[in-house]
């Protein structure tokens, strides 16, 4: 059996979602969203997915079995084995144990230093922007880039010119947003399309795809995501309170998102000793993972869920691809002549993880 397995996700928003850097900067919008450190595009840090998929995990397991003793007492799996660990009052933290599904999967604290804790059998990578919409005068478009494309095994060559490539070609240039951009053909594009389509991605999306280069994705990301402003009721009044007008950015809705889980095999790793007995291979930590979903689907990612943000269908959960090499440029027929020619592939794409702020808990 293998040390680890790793599973592609695919995720729609059906809202927009927002999931806040935890400080405000200078600008137009107050609460801004978390970033890339290096390509500034907005993603949701795998610290805050891990944190959302234990509590719905716990959620799903206290449903099938809320009455559950440990030590002959009531121990349930929510709200005890979701969130952070540490009891306090009524909360009586992780359970710890070897036959629990939550603590098993997602780790376990212990003690004030958090000495003798388990760090857990499925690891979270960020969720990155594969497909994001711009409105176009032609309708909304779902724009991607090399680098975003590597997150699903494909290594496209040829994007080098500061232009729209598309499946057929257009005399027009195409707006995307505020930028006026020419268009040519990408030679390959069905097989950007036909990956996306195995992914479960929309057909009304894959039939309305973009290709752009990586240092045209990050602007064209940045200067289309949804901002919005609220204000503060006064109860006694019903009227706006005096500052307290703020505004926050959001990835829109229609976005979508890829992130890998990385699972463990269970028989490697020992809880005080004992054999773990919740799960036993890499492909049942991801079955117990993925119990998470439905309630992704409807409780969502993020802040703001109760102003109509955060819900994330998972539209794909299986296996990492391997790598495919597209080429755009018809003139080059060799990778290697490509000016752009990008690194030494790498399954993961561009993972770098910033100091975001943990958003682990309930919703
Ligand atoms: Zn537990």
């Amino acid at each position: 059996m293998p040390s680890y397995k790793k599973f592609l996700h695919i995720g729609l928003a059906l809202d927009p979602i927002h999931v806040g850097a935890g400080g405000a900067r200078l600008g137009r919008v107050e609460l801004t969203i978390v970033r890339d450190p290096v390509t500034r595009v907005p993603k949701i840090p795998g610290s805050s997915l891990a944190g959302v998929y234990r509590t719905y995990v716990a959620m799903a397991e206290h449903e099938r079995n809320p009455n559950r003793p440990v030590n002959h007492q009531d121990w349930p799996y929510y709200p005890h084995c979701a969130g952070l660990g540490q009891p306090r009052g009524e909360y009586k933290g992780h359970c710890a144990r070897p036959d629990c599904p939550v603590c098993t999967v997602f780790g376990f604290a212990r003690g004030k230093d958090q000495a003798g804790g388990f760090a857990g059998l499925a690891a979270f990578t960020d969720a990155h922007v594969l497909l994001f919409p711009v409105p176009t005068r032609q309708g909304p478009r779902w724009i991607t880039s090399p680098d975003a494309l590597r997150l699903v095994g494909l290594e496209v060559h040829g994007v080098d010119q500061d232009a729209v490539y598309l499946n057929s070609p257009q005399n027009n240039p195409m707006n995307l947003g505020w930028l006026l951009l020419p268009v040519t053909k990408c030679e390959q594009f069905e097989q950007i399309d036909n990956t996306l389509k195995k992914y479960k991605v929309p057909e009304y999306i894959c039939n309305c795809l973009a290709l752009v280069p990586d240092r045209l994705f990050s602007h064209i990301v940045n200067s289309n995501l949804e901002v919005r402003t609220s204000v503060a009721i006064n109860p006694a009044t019903g009227a706006a309170e005096e500052q307290a007008l703020f505004s926050y950015e959001a990835l829109p809705r229609g976005t979508v998102l890829a992130w890998e889980i990385i699972t463990k095999n269970p028989g490697h790793f020992r809880i005080e000793g004992q054999v773990i007995s919740a799960v036993s291979t890499p492909d049942q930590v991801h079955e117990k993972v993925k119990l998470a979903h439905p309630y992704l689907e409807h409780l969502g990612v993020g802040g703001m869920g109760t102003r109509g943000m955060g819900r994330l269908k998972v539209l794909f959960a299986n296996q990492s691809p391997s790598t495919q090499d597209v080429n755009c440029s018809a003139s080059s027929t060799s990778a290697t002549g490509s000016p752009s020619g990008s690194p030494a592939p790498s399954a993961g794409g561009m993972t770098a993880s910033s100091s975001g702020t943990e958003q682990g808990g309930a919703p």
